[in-house]
């Protein structure tokens, strides 16, 4: 750490919280519910850890579920000063080990890994001669996966406890048949990376020695739905030691489909009977009303911590009934456009679903209000080919102009613009549409940039964030499966298709597939801070039979949940009014007007204006000198931290403060983007400065 001290990084966390950062050694489990700030705690906790001297970041192993996670957690690490910590799923961290180690393992060249399990089922029920067709694949695949996920080979399966697809006799003979087929090819599956890693570290005393002594100190995000597997590889990567910290929210497994189970963090005590307990009560994410919401949902089911909002109060959830699927899309986007044309940023919205078949439709429907979308998150985003050509133009184009560090974005336009950028998304979905996304992205974060930045410190920016992975989010509107939105959140969530057989979908026919899919309402639900619009379709085609039900997971909860008295909140509309009945696309309402200019009175639009307060034209006094001095003193902040000056505070940020010039926390935390961690890590700065010009 160059600049703060352990005194900062313990600041903006509350005392549970803060007891988890302190607990620098030995076994930890934190156990919590959605948005109390579990990922913020083990994140903080590796800083403080790392500042104190009691890990090495160059031996520790952070565990995140998707590589989403793990770039936002790598993004925060470097907030708080922290290089070299390994932040990975635990996927890419055993592929990395078995990639070093291979040549000790074998002498034929790495083997090819395989995206999907699908063709080489194919060919191994064909082998063993049964019929099948792409939904018996499917399901012979999912039969594969959680075998190897629970460690159940061939010899095994007679005794597993799973209703196979097939016959156990014949599905025994169509897994040979697969290790088979795929051993000839030299290919791996999904599994085989941990399952060889596993394997190496047991059976070769060096491999499990050079791995011991590369990593000392392990954190597992999401500890819920670890598998056998991945917590047998986890227990090898250990050994003898102890120094793990675990967090998870058993209310949030949603992957005991493919075998993982909450069990291995409720009983990770009996395992380690000297660990540190801490429970997270605060929720910090969500508004009064969606924690309700969110209490009521899963308490419906069994047993859930309940969830206390820390947020001020906001719109009860909305659940909006439609015609046919085709309505609700539309309504839905309908309701998206007049969001961002009252001033919430794409980027703030989110529309959640159960299958990734449902896409489709909301993918059309938000192209067609020339809405821009993202959809496939930011995967291996620095291998993509546009990615990759688009750096390499930035980067010629640096060294060749002297650029003043206003037309930043202009510049960058440019160059996308000869890679085929466009400022409207292309019409309809495919490699056209993701190429796309993908420049969306840098615009995106050059526009965040422009402030303060030259081209050659945006490419330089670039660079940085490849090497720690940590690929820019584009302003759009994601569209993401719940499975996938897992840890992340949305200002705005839009869950959609809230109808029995979509949500619990119709071949969840067990207690406990049925349970599965209230975590996942749950889970969706929990997404939201601000507001939360569920919605679903009467019937699925228009003019088709209207023979869907509202989900029975919001049909039976108490009225109060839907006007707000569940949350503590004075009905603002008649009872049971938000169970609203439309095919017009009922969601448009605006729950609470945009602010207003405090200059002119006319609403604000843009993200700028609103953290001005006044619209860009309207003349506003500003102290240029403080203005100066700000910057002055960022420019320190920012070189200290080694992070771009922008991370510290926007422009638009300082000549907010250099307008209204407050003199307290309060009116400092009346701006937007001062939130609470900037505000506890430099509002007494800030402060002095203004105060000083007051000469107070
Ligand atoms: P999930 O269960 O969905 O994974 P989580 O418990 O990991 O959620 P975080 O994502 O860490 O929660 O935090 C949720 C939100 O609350 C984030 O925006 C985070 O910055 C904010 N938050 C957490 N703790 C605090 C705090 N002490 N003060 C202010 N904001 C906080
Ligand atoms: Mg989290």
């Amino acid at each position: 750490m160059e600049n703060a001290d352990g005194r900062d990084i313990l600041a903006g966390l509350d005392d549970e919280q803060r007891a988890v950062a302190l607990a620098v050694s030995g076994p930890v489990r934190v156990l919590a519910g959605a948005g109390t700030g579990k990922t913020r705690a083990i994140t903080h906790r590796i800083a403080y850890s790392v500042h104190e001297g009691a890990s090495d970041p160059e031996k520790t192993l952070a565990v995140t579920f998707t590589n989403r996670a793990a770039g936002e957690m790598r993004h925060r690490l470097r907030v708080l000063g922290v290089q070299g910590v390994q932040v990975r799923t635990f996927h890419s961290a055993a592929l990395r080990q078995l990639r070093y180690f291979w040549p000790q393992l074998s002498n034929s060249i790495f083997p090819e890994l395989m995206s999907s399990k699908a063709p080489l089922v194919a060919r191994a029920l064909s082998f063993s001669k049964v019929d099948s067709d792409s939904a018996l694949v499917r399901d012979v695949s999912g039969d594969i996966e959680w075998c190897k996920s629970n460690m159940i080979d061939s010899a095994l399966v007679a005794k597993a406890k799973r209703d196979f697809t097939i016959d156990t006799a014949t599905f025994t003979k169509v897994l040979d048949a697969y290790e088979q087929i795929k051993k000839d090819r030299n290919l791996l599956d999904f599994e085989d990376i941990l399952v060889l890693m596993a394997a190496a570290i047991r059976t070769r005393p060096h491999i499990e020695s050079a791995v011991h002594a590369a990593y000392r100190w392990f954190t597992v995000d999401e500890f819920q739905d670890v598998n056998p597997l991945q917590k047998n590889l986890l227990d090898l990567w250990l050994g003898e030691r102890d120094d793990l910290c675990v967090v998870g929210d058993p209310s949030q497994t949603i992957y005991s489909f493919t075998g993982a189970s909450s069990q291995y963090l409720t009983q990770f005590v009996q395992q380690y009977p000297t660990a540190t307990r801490i429970e997270l009560v605060r929720c910090y994410r969500c508004t009064p009303e969606i924690t309700a919401m969110a209490n009521a949902v899963i308490h419906g089911g069994r047993d859930a911590v309940t969830l206390r909002s820390q947020r001020d109060s906001g719109a009860p959830p909305k659940v909006t009934a439609y015609a046919d699927d085709n309505d609700e899309a539309a309504g839905v986007a309908q309701s998206i456009k007049a969001l961002i044309g009252g001033g919430t940023p794409a980027a703030d919205i989110a529309v959640l679903f159960r299958i990734n078949a449902q896409s489709a439709e909301y993918e059309t429907e938000l192209s067609q209000a020339h809405i821009p979308i993202v959809l496939r998150g930011t995967e291996r985003f620095f291998d993509r080919p546009e990615v990759k050509k688009a750096i390499m133009l930035l980067r010629g184009d640096a060294k060749n102009s002297a650029l003043a560090p206003d037309s930043l974005t202009e510049h960058v336009r440019d160059v996308l613009s000869g890679t085929g950028w466009t400022p409207e998304p292309p019409r309809g979905t495919g490699a056209m549409r993701e190429k796309w996304e993908s420049l969306l992205a840098l615009m995106t974060m050059a526009e965040e940039c422009s402030d303060s930045m030259t081209l050659a410190d945006f490419v330089a920016e670039i660079d940085l964030r490849a090497s720690v992975e940590h690929a820019p989010g584009a302003s759009a509107v994601t569209l993401a499966s719940i499975h996938s939105a897992k840890g992340l959140e949305w200002p705005v969530v839009f869950l959609i298709g809230c109808s029995e057989g979509l949500l619990p979908l119709s071949y969840a026919d067990t207690d406990d597939a049925v349970e599965e899919e209230r975590r996942l309402a749950y889970v969706g639900i929990s997404r939201a801070g601000r507001e939360l619009n569920i919605s679903w379709a009467k019937a699925r085609t228009p003019g088709g039979k209207s023979t869907r039900s509202l989900s029975r997971f919001f049909t039976d909860l108490a009225p109060g949940v839907f006007d707000g008295t569940l949350a503590g909140i004075a009905p603002r509309h008649g009872k049971g009014s938000f169970i609203a009945g439309s095919s017009q696309g009922g969601g448009t309402r605006k729950r609470s007007g945009p602010k207003p200019c405090r200059v002119c009175g006319k609403a604000l639009v843009t993200p700028g204006e609103r953290t001005l307060g006044h619209c860009t034209n309207c003349p506003v006094s500003i102290n240029e000198s403080v203005f100066e001095q700000l910057r002055e003193w960022r420019k320190e902040r920012s070189t200290q931290k080694s992070v771009p000056a922008y991370i510290v505070f926007t422009d638009v940020t300082l000549t907010a403060v250099a307008e209204q010039m407050p003199t307290d926390l309060d009116g400092l935390s009346a701006i937007p983007g001062i939130g609470p961690a900037k505000l506890t890590e430099y509002g007494d700065e800030v402060l002095a400065i203004v105060a000083a010009a007051l000469d107070i």
